[in-house]
């Protein structure tokens, strides 16, 4: 691993000989130029939003002032959405118009549309790709199940300009992940290790990104992918556009941007500190190790005795995941476990069996917790507490509003730890 991205040539950029190249879009609306700065100031603090840096433009109250073109707008529309989500509301601006920005919001916020809207823009101001081009914007993921994610919804936006994309991760085939990369794609989503590898074997290059976006940079830091965020970042030009999207802003997420942004703006909803959602129910029950399975069984009849519940239970290794597993499905339960050691077609059907509601458990390791949308968990069960209060905050946001959220935690268990959130 350490060696991975050993064979890519170090590049020297000489600003003067590089093709320039088109960043910034935006058009204040005349509706957010007439706002006072008071109204501004009023709405941020209703948001719980804050920004930093130098010239940050106005958020944008409505889809139609984000100014996006009518074919991008119409797909928005079509979702039935009634307005952006307040990290839409100030991040459009900001992407749009070319500057590096740091966005910071919980799971669940619209992060992906807030970068995925203005890629679209800058793709289509770009020239077209010549034949040995590699894509235009880069978006980086830690994992492949968010990649795939990040996929679906550039497809979807992208559709009406034609915008081709392929996800490129480890775990699978090269080979029509190579085909894609051939054809020439405008968007390209990956996982640092596979791309570093594309890069060497020479199946792509990043030498046209000008639109380059880290989503969960946090993770990716915690799942030890710097070193090759290091190397692929040294393969785009430095004058692109530099986005970072995440729900935590831990320090080794603030050295990556000082290092690789300039003069970036950044715009932060809800609070600086780590914070879990208020609005899910936290319980915790001190335990021996020993009795934890029969809890989880008790919990369970009270909680699958509803028909729509769908619960979710977060173990710390994937052998605990695999066995847990295995005692909940010879008890009758219908249950699926998602983790690292699983092929990724099977994680792929894992997870639609889940998110369909044809498996309503699903036991998973930290791998599920960040990123993945799935809607109506109602229950998250804690089997083990997390490794880090990161991962805590993360599978809190996998329950929807009013969810519940169950620790079982074995007496070992430093009791610190669990007065950080003060559960109740
Ligand atoms: P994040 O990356 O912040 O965790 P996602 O981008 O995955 O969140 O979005 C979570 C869900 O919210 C997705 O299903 C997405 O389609 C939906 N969504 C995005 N924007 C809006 C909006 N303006 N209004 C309502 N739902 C939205
Ligand atoms: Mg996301």
């Amino acid at each position: 691993m350490s060696n991975l991205g050993a064979g890519l040539k170090t590049q020297s950029w000489d600003p003067s000989t590089l093709p320039k190249f088109e960043k910034s879009f935006y058009k204040e609306d005349p509706a957010v130029t007439a706002r006072t700065a008071a109204e501004i100031e009023a709405f941020r603090a209703e948001k719980q939003m804050r920004v930093q840096g130098r010239d940050v433009p106005k958020p944008v109250i409505t889809f139609d002032e984000a100014g996006f073109p009518s074919y991008v707008m119409n797909e928005v529309k079509a979702q039935g959405f009634s307005a952006p989500t307040a990290i839409q509301s100030q991040g459009w601006p900001m992407a749009l118009s070319g500057r590096d920005v740091v966005g910071i919001a919980e799971t669940g916020s619209g992060k992906t549309l807030t970068y995925c809207l203005p890629a679209i823009v800058h793709i289509n101001a770009q020239p077209l790709l010549a034949p040995g081009d590699g894509p235009i914007v880069l978006v980086l993921a830690p994992t492949r199940e968010l990649a795939v994610q990040i996929q679906q919804e550039v497809a979807k936006f992208g559709k009406s300009s034609r915008i081709r994309n392929t996800c490129v991760y480890g775990g699978v085939p090269k080979g029509p992940q190579v085909r894609d990369l051939a054809r020439g794609v405008e968007v390209l989503i990956a996982t640092p290790g596979r791309l570093i590898d594309m890069l060497e074997s020479g199946k792509t290059n990043l030498r046209r990104v000008t639109y380059l976006v880290l989503d969960e940079a946090d993770r990716m830091l915690d799942m030890g992918f710097e070193p090759q965020i290091r190397k692929i970042l040294s393969q785009i030009r430095p004058d692109r556009q530099t986005c970072m999207w995440s729900a935590t802003w831990p320090k080794e997420v603030r050295q990556l941007a000082s290092d690789f942004q300039n003069d970036f703006i950044q715009v932060n909803i809800g609070s600086l500190e780590l914070s879990a959602n208020h609005n899910i129910q936290q319980i915790v029950e001190i335990m021996m190790d020993y009795d934890k399975r029969d809890r989880l069984i008790k919990h369970l009849e009270k909680v699958m005795d509803d028909k729509n519940s769908k619960c979710l239970i977060f173990t710390g290794t994937k052998r605990t995941a695999d066995e847990i597993t295995r005692f909940l499905r010879q008890d009758g339960w219908p249950c699926l476990a998602i983790h690292g050691d699983k092929q990724q077609n099977e994680r792929d059907w894992v997870l639609n069996e889940f998110k369909t509601g044809k498996s309503p458990i699903m036991v998973a390791t930290d791998v599920a917790s960040r990123g993945i949308d799935v809607r109506n968990i109602t229950h998250v069960i804690n089997f083990d507490y997390p490794n880090n209060s990161e991962d805590y905050v993360h599978r809190i946001g996998r329950t929807g509003r009013g969810g519940e959220l169950l620790l079982l935690s074995s007496l070992q268990m430093m009791p610190s730890r669990l007065r950080i959130f003060s559960l109740s």
